[in-house]
């Protein structure tokens, strides 16, 4: 959900590199590769092109390469010449890598950057096992989570970074559960301005990446942190002072990103009755 500048490399010059100190002969996966490097760089031009109109989900499963590169030879491409660290490929990766803001996942929003994913999977679209469009900065939950997946349909498609903007509207919410001890559960709303196919793309994603589990274990800690606080400034200047520390701490974080788990929940603080006028007193 994090939107993410789109990666700038020259897929012809990625292949050259990749492909330099590999073996050469005849049969070998250097000349098969080497004979699909056009088809490659128009594939990579044309996934661009897809992805800039939403239409990733229209392509087709193929892992036939015209020019004779095979599915084994592009992921050992990606895995030893691409991903490996001292190899050719490696420094592109980790440029990759750095175009996520403080290296925070932009799948789910909260945990490191720790590897790439490819957003369509090696293993059913190789043809774009290196392709730069293709490769985005991801944590290994993220990561694992997507695995393999593919698409049926533009709705399906989870959010790609480097396309889709899904940062114009407060989306992540969150509700208090009114019982002791205090939990949260956090959820898509659908913001009016946003027609009705980019709320399933959200829910969509927000499921398959299981963010309401990962945001609710965050809040856990974090209310016993917000809880004490908010107690004493009710202490020092009633409700008022503790919904304005609220408020200045959604400002904060909005500040920052529009959605993020800890402004949701601070906002389902403000929200809840209960919390105010039974919760907080008795304690
Ligand atoms: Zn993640």
């Amino acid at each position: 959900m994090i939107k993410l500048e789109k990666p700038q490399f020259d897929q012809d010059k990625i292949i050259e590199d990749c492909i330099l100190n590999m073996r050469d002969g005849t049969g070998s996966p250097k000349e098969r590769i080497s004979a699909s490097k056009a088809e490659i760089c128009r594939k990579s031009k044309g996934y661009d092109e897809l992805a800039e109109e939403g239409r990733l989900s229209t392509l087709t499963l193929n892992t036939k390469i015209a020019g004779g590169a095979t599915k084994d030879d592009m992921i050992k491409l990606y895995d030893n010449k691409f991903a490996r660290k001292g190899e050719r490929g490696r420094p592109y990766y980790d440029a990759i890598k750095l175009l996520a803001p403080f290296g925070r996942c932009p799948f789910c929003g909260q945990r490191g950057v720790q590897t790439l994913d490819h957003y369509l999977p090696k293993a059913k679209f190789p043809v774009f096992a290196v392709t730069p469009f293709n490769l985005v900065p991801s944590c290994s939950d993220c990561n694992h989570d997507k695995l393999s997946e593919t698409f049926n349909s533009y709705n399906e498609e989870t959010i790609h970074p480097y396309y889709d903007d899904f940062t114009d509207a407060v989306w992540i919410k969150a509700k208090l559960i009114e019982e002791d001890p205090v939990t949260f559960e956090f959820y898509v709303d659908f913001p009016k301005e946003w027609e009705y196919i980019k709320y399933e793309r959200a829910k969509n994603h927000f499921e398959k990446f299981n963010l309401n589990d990962l945001y609710k274990l965050q809040a856990c800690e974090e209310f016993q942190g917000c809880f004490f606080r908010l107690k004493r400034l009710v202490e020092k200047g009633g409700k008022e002072l503790a919904i304005e520390h609220l408020e200045e701490s959604i400002e904060e974080k909005e500040h920052i990103r529009l959605n993020t788990w800890q402004a949701a929940m601070y906002d389902a603080i403000i929200q809840s009755d209960w919390f105010w006028d039974e919760y907080l007193p008795n304690q």
